[in-house]
């Protein structure tokens, strides 16, 4: 099989499982606000009550096919639904383009990693480690269900100017697995180092290893101390409470780089559009962060390291 017609056949199945999960968001978008349960409850119109079939949930094509009209009633369906779904399909496709899974790489998947330099002789400690690449897969994995949480976040907080403490907690989760894993990954090639050098390390010297657990620990407070400061100096005013816990779970899992990263894009974001939506649109001063906040994150995890590392090169 040629590679690109694999890449495309690759491709296809991670958009139509991005829009898959993509309906699943809009049940949490329309369910979570109102407090209701989101799984167990078969879907309806909003409009006739009539409970949808199956093949009326297939994401996006339905509403392609029914021309955005209910089955049943004809009512107009919200374009909110196949727009949720089309997002978290192609994101899901960007965010495993940027990390590069394409067939090439794929077939020729690194597993010498190099874990240190021997200090006796100067050269390099490399290991073979077929593991690494369920390392690189999991990173992604977990990389697509955060951007997911992130359109939840986004719509919610656009229409209802609050973020639910639920997708915060979703994140949360997200970043201790990141945290564990990538604690876990360290520890085992510092090992490799330690064995191969003849060393004998302690349990401090095994935590911070390569040093992404404490980037990342100190990535939950370094954005979010900053504005629970602002949050409570301003009585609420400046900022909701549910941003700063997004920032800093986000925060986690970024790392500290990226997080101020996020930050900073994010307001970037939010000042430029919002200026525009206000001359425009006549939009009122109460800002939702939330979904800049969002964007900025996004950016971030796809565009972050580039960033450091070009702000880098001014030093
Ligand atoms: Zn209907």
């Amino acid at each position: 099989m040629s590679e690109t017609l694999f890449n495309i056949i690759l491709y296809s199945f991670i958009f139509i499982f991005g829009i898959i999960i993509g309906s699943f968001l809009n049940v949490c978008i329309l369910r979570i606000p109102l407090k209701e349960t989101i799984v167990s409850k078969r879907s309806h119109c909003m409009s006739c009550g009539h409970q949808l079939a199956w093949y009326d949930l297939f994401p996006l094509f339905s509403y392609l096919f029914l021309r955005g009209k209910c089955r049943y009633c004809k009512a107009k369906i919200s374009k909110q639904y196949p727009i949720v779904e089309f997002i978290n399909g192609a994101m899901a496709v960007l965010c495993f383009a940027f990390s590069g899974f394409l067939a090439d790489k794929l077939a020729n998947i690194n597993i010498y990693i190099k874990v240190g330099v021997d200090p006796a002789t100067n050269l390099d400690i490399v290991v073979k480690d077929w593991f690494a690449s369920v390392y690189d897969i999991e990173a992604v994995i977990l990389t697509c269900i955060l951007c997911s949480v992130l359109i939840v976040i986004s719509v919610i907080d656009w229409r209802t100017f609050e973020i639910p403490l639920s997708a915060n907690i979703v994140i949360l989760v997200l970043g201790l697995i990141k945290l564990v894993s990538y604690w876990y990954q360290d520890c085992r090639y510092y090992k490799f180092y330690c064995d191969a050098v003849g060393k004998n390390p302690g349990f401090f010297e095994l935590l911070y290893a390569r040093g992404r657990f404490l980037e990342l620990v100190i990535g939950f407070f370094v954005v979010s101390v900053p504005l629970a400061i602002i949050y409570y100096a301003s009585k609420g005013k400046a900022m909701g409470g549910g941003d700063v816990k997004l920032m800093a779970v986000a925060g986690l899992f970024l790392g500290w780089k990226l997080a101020i990263v996020a930050l900073i894009v994010g307001c970037l974001y939010g000042s430029v559009i919002h200026i525009i939506r206000m001359k425009v649109s006549g939009e009122g001063k109460q800002l939702a962060m939330g979904p800049y906040l969002s964007a900025g994150i996004v950016t971030a995890l796809w565009f972050g390291n580039n960033i450091v590392q070009w702000y880098g090169s001014f030093f």
